[in-house]
């Protein structure tokens, strides 16, 4: 998934390279811009933003395919908290979109981590159903969205009761959410990729000074380079088998853009990794199966990671979450209120 103003360019040329990659754009309107009932998609152009009809999005959607995306993205603006209740923002996204009739797209839904509270989550949930194309769900928060009370569990429940689901501009919540149905998922590749943001129209991008994080594979979870350093600063670090450690200690990527990209690089071997695993699994039990066990596992390293550097290390709440049941799937809205449901004909 590519973002920023440079993504079509380098999405033709990636393409072009590696026709068998998939590569699409996702242009962030949902980082600048509200949605509104009238008008739900908008686009920041050089000539400043621009509202988008349906033929605007059609052709924005053609633009990304033009420039060789697998499949277009809508871009959706960010239908914030404030809008739980009122189900008018959600509707005409998930309507405008249904009204054209192509089969290369897929539907950003990108809101506040509150519509997956157990009150609006079967409304989501009943959105999600009607629409004709796969929709991408980006939950925003303040920090992590997965470390809202009620989020693992209402996100395993969105991806037992839509089949096609993507989770967008996550993190390992992607293999939580694969494990348990969802089509797919898009993990950022830096952190603020890795959860949605609400719009800053004014913001013109901070300059944040890169330092090194990293996929801690054993703990499945993302941690920050010093962290290790200080973790490992009396004993041996641990060491990484991927193709771009090749046995080389997970400590040594240095403070400077070098060092970043370097465990970028270490952070993707790892995801493809744990993908090519998910992969070779079943869909159904033996997949949930195999993310329990590395649940499972994920749990035993931390306590050995404790036990080796003599330091307190706490199981993240998230990974305590994902150790629980598995709740039911949401019922369809016939069942829930026994009436029919008018789909498209
Ligand atoms: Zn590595």
């Amino acid at each position: 998934m590519l973002t920023g103003a440079g993504a079509p360019i380098r999405c033709k040329e990636i393409r072009s390279a590696l026709p068998e990659t998939v590569v699409v754009m996702d242009f962030g309107s949902h980082t600048q811009q509200v949605a509104t009932a009238d008008v739900p998609f908008g686009l920041k152009t050089s000539y400043g933003w621009r509202d988008l009809d349906l033929a605007g999005l059609n052709e924005i959607l053609d633009g990304q395919r033009d420039n060789k995306a697998s499949y277009a993205v809508t871009p959706t603006c960010f239908i914030p908290a404030d809008q739980v209740g009122d189900m008018s923002v959600l509707k005409a996204v998930v309507h405008q979109a249904n009204m054209l009739r192509r089969h290369d797209m897929l539907v950003l839904l990108p809101c506040s981590w509150r519509w997956l509270r157990s009150t609006s989550l079967p409304y989501l949930t009943e959105q999600i159903r009607s629409s004709r194309h796969p929709i991408g769900l980006i939950m925003q928060a303040d920090g992590d969205p997965l470390e809202r009370g009620e989020v693992p569990e209402a996100l395993r429940q969105l991806c037992r009761s839509c089949p096609r689901l993507v989770l967008w501009r996550t993190d390992l919540a992607a293999f939580d959410a694969m494990a348990h149905g969802a089509l797919g998922a898009a993990v950022g590749a830096s952190a603020v990729l890795r959860h949605g943001i609400a719009p800053r129209p004014d913001s013109g991008g901070g300059g944040h000074r890169p330092y090194p994080v990293v996929l801690v594979r054993r703990l499945l979870g993302y941690h920050r380079v010093a962290t290790l350093q200080d973790w490992f600063a009396h004993i041996d670090p641990w060491t990484c088998d991927c193709t771009a450690c090749k046995g080389a200690a997970l400590t040594r990527f240095t403070d400077n853009e070098a060092g970043v990209l370097a465990a970028l690089r270490h952070t993707v071997c790892e995801l493809y990794g744990l993908h090519d695993e998910l992969d070779a699994t079943l869909p159904g039990d033996e997949r949930i199966g195999w993310w329990r066990q590395q649940l499972a596992d994920a749990w035993e390293y931390h306590r050995l990671l404790a036990s080796q550097t003599g330091t307190e290390v706490s199981f993240p709440r998230v990974l305590q979450a994902w150790r629980r049941p598995i709740p039911p799937a949401l019922p369809a809205a016939a069942e829930r209120n026994g009436q029919d449901r008018s789909g498209p004909s």
